[in-house]
C-alpha cells in the first residue's frame, strides 16, 4: 500500500486492480453517500501526479462517512443523561484498527472499572475519550 506523507491519497493492489482513495474529508450530513464525480477525478489525478500510471477508466467507485467529533478523538463512555447508554463511536478512519482496544476501554468502562492499564501507560485518560467532554458544543459546528 502506498500512501502519501500528506495523507492525500492513498492507494493498493486489490483483487487484480488498483483501488484508489483521495482520502478527502468534507463535511457531511448523515446520510446514505455516494461516490462525487469531483473526488473521484481529484483521486485519479493524485494518483497520475505521483506515479507514471495513466488511467483511462475507473471500474467502480464507492463513497463512505467516516464520522468524527469535534476533537477529532473517539468517544468512549456511558451517558451522562441516558442511564445504561455507552457511546462508543466517532471512531474517524481507525475504527477497525482501534476497536480492539476501544473495545476493552468500553467494557471497562461499562462495569465501572478504570480503563485498561495499557491505556493508562500511554497517558489516556477516561475524560479525554468520555461524551461529556462535548456536551458543551454546538451540534451543527
Ligand atoms: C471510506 C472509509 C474508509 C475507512 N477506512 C478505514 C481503515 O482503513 N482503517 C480503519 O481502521 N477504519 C477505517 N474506517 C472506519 C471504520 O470503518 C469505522 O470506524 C468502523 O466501521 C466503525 O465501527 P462501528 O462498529 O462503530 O460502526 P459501523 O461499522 O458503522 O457498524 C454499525 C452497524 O450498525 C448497523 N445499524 C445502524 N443502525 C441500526 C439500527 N437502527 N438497528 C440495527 N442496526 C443498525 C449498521 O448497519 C452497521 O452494520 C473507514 C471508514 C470509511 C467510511
Amino acid at each position: 500500500m502506498i500512501d502519501d506523507v500528506a495523507e492525500e491519497f492513498y492507494f493498493k493492489p486489490d483483487a487484480g486492480r488498483l483501488f484508489v482513495s483521495p482520502a478527502d474529508a468534507s463535511p457531511s450530513a448523515p446520510l446514505d453517500a455516494y461516490p462525487d464525480d469531483l473526488d473521484v477525478a481529484a483521486g485519479v489525478e493524485r494518483l497520475e501526479r505521483a506515479t507514471h500510471l495513466n488511467v483511462t477508466r475507473v471500474s467502480h467507485s464507492w463513497a463512505g462517512l467516516r464520522t468524527f467529533a469535534r476533537d477529532a478523538s473517539p468517544v468512549v463512555g456511558l451517558d451522562g443523561a441516558v442511564r445504561g447508554f455507552c457511546w462508543l463511536a466517532g471512531q474517524g478512519g481507525y475504527g477497525i484498527k482501534t476497536s480492539p482496544a476501544l473495545s476493552r476501554a468500553c467494557a471497562a468502562l461499562i462495569r465501572g472499572a478504570p480503563l485498561p492499564e495499557d491505556f493508562a501507560r500511554l497517558g489516556i485518560c477516561a475524560d479525554e475519550l468520555s461524551p461529556d467532554r462535548l456536551r458543551d458544543c454546538d451540534p451543527g459546528s
